[in-house]
């Protein structure tokens, strides 16, 4: 699998000389596979655009892509992906059901409802929908495994496992904790629900994880659906991960500060001996699993 990031940020881009190094695109990555004939996307944030202004030089297309939530940082690219404007392309949604409407409308009619549909003239894609729950399935080749995550709303973490090797994305996830969670319901089980979401996590060669907050941040946003940066690391470090990648980065979050923050990690990680990498997720990165 080749995993290629093109869009990191959490929730609005940040585009600006002080974002350049990680960039300012919200949460898209593409993973291809089988010697890049086949192709799916995590989320649709702004990311999206540029890689849909590469794909659609292939004919053709048949993509595959899973939302994780409705947030705008996660969508908002939707209607800027050339590839819904072509008839030859067959376009596959995953995602979970967004509250109180069907994917395929809540999808369609936030893509014909912007200016550049109306430009562009109505989806030529042909479209299939798949609602998601917690489940396994496979599709060809890959397995796919989903789990709900702590977020305000519906939001589904994805692993992906191929010949072996796995890629796990929780973009959009706080450690759970008794109390009042992010979907504002009470929570009295969070130490089980800690241990599933380990467990869907485990062993995975690549985690993509929300570390949108630097741990003295994150008291005063503790019930907003995101980790601090140490949570997104002790999770990892629990489930045995091989390699982690931060994202989701705070808008306000410039390049010298992730640097910083990923050498100081990186000494910790060093000191006590531990057998995870860590890095940062930014715009262009690809790494091969
Ligand atoms: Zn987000
Ligand atoms: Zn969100």
């Amino acid at each position: 699998m080749k995993i290629r990031i093109y869009g990191a940020r959490g929730a609005i881009p940040a585009p600006g000389e002080k974002t350049q190094k990680y960039g300012g695109n919200t949460s898209c990555v593409l993973v291809s596979y089988e010697e890049n004939q086949k192709k799916i996307i995590i989320d649709a944030g702004s990311g999206i655009r540029v890689l849909g202004e590469n794909l659609i030089k292939e004919e053709n297309l048949d993509i595959h892509i899973f939302l994780t939530h409705f947030h705008s940082d996660h969508i908002m690219g939707l209607p800027f992906f050339l590839p819904f404007y072509q008839k030859s392309a067959q376009i596959t949604i995953y995602g979970p059901n967004p509250v109180d409407n069907s994917m395929e409308k809540f999808v369609k009619s936030y893509i014909e409802n912007h200016e550049i549909a109306a430009r562009l003239g109505n989806i030529q894609a042909a479209l299939i929908f798949r609602e998601l729950n917690e489940e396994t399935f496979s599709l060809e080749s890959l397995k796919v495994k989903t789990q709900r995550v702590n977020h305000p709303v519906k939001c589904i973490g994805y692993r992906f496992e191929l010949n072996e090797k796995s890629v796990t994305f929780t973009i959009d996830h706080e450690t759970y904790f008794d109390g009042i969670n992010a979907e504002g319901k009470a929570v009295k089980e969070s130490e089980k629900l800690n241990a599933k979401h380990i467990e869907f996590i485990r062993n995975s060669d690549i985690l993509l994880s929300d570390a949108q907050y630097l741990p003295d941040e994150y008291r005063q946003y503790m019930g907003w659906g995101h980790s601090s940066i140490l949570d997104a690391i002790n999770r990892a470090i629990a489930a045995n991960v091989r390699i982690l990648v931060l994202f989701h980065h705070d808008p306000n979050r410039e390049d010298k500060q992730i640097d910083k923050i990923v050498t100081h990690y990186r000494r910790v990680i060093e000191r006590k001996k531990l057998p995870i990498k860590i890095y940062a997720a930014r715009e262009g990165w690809e790494y091969l699993c």
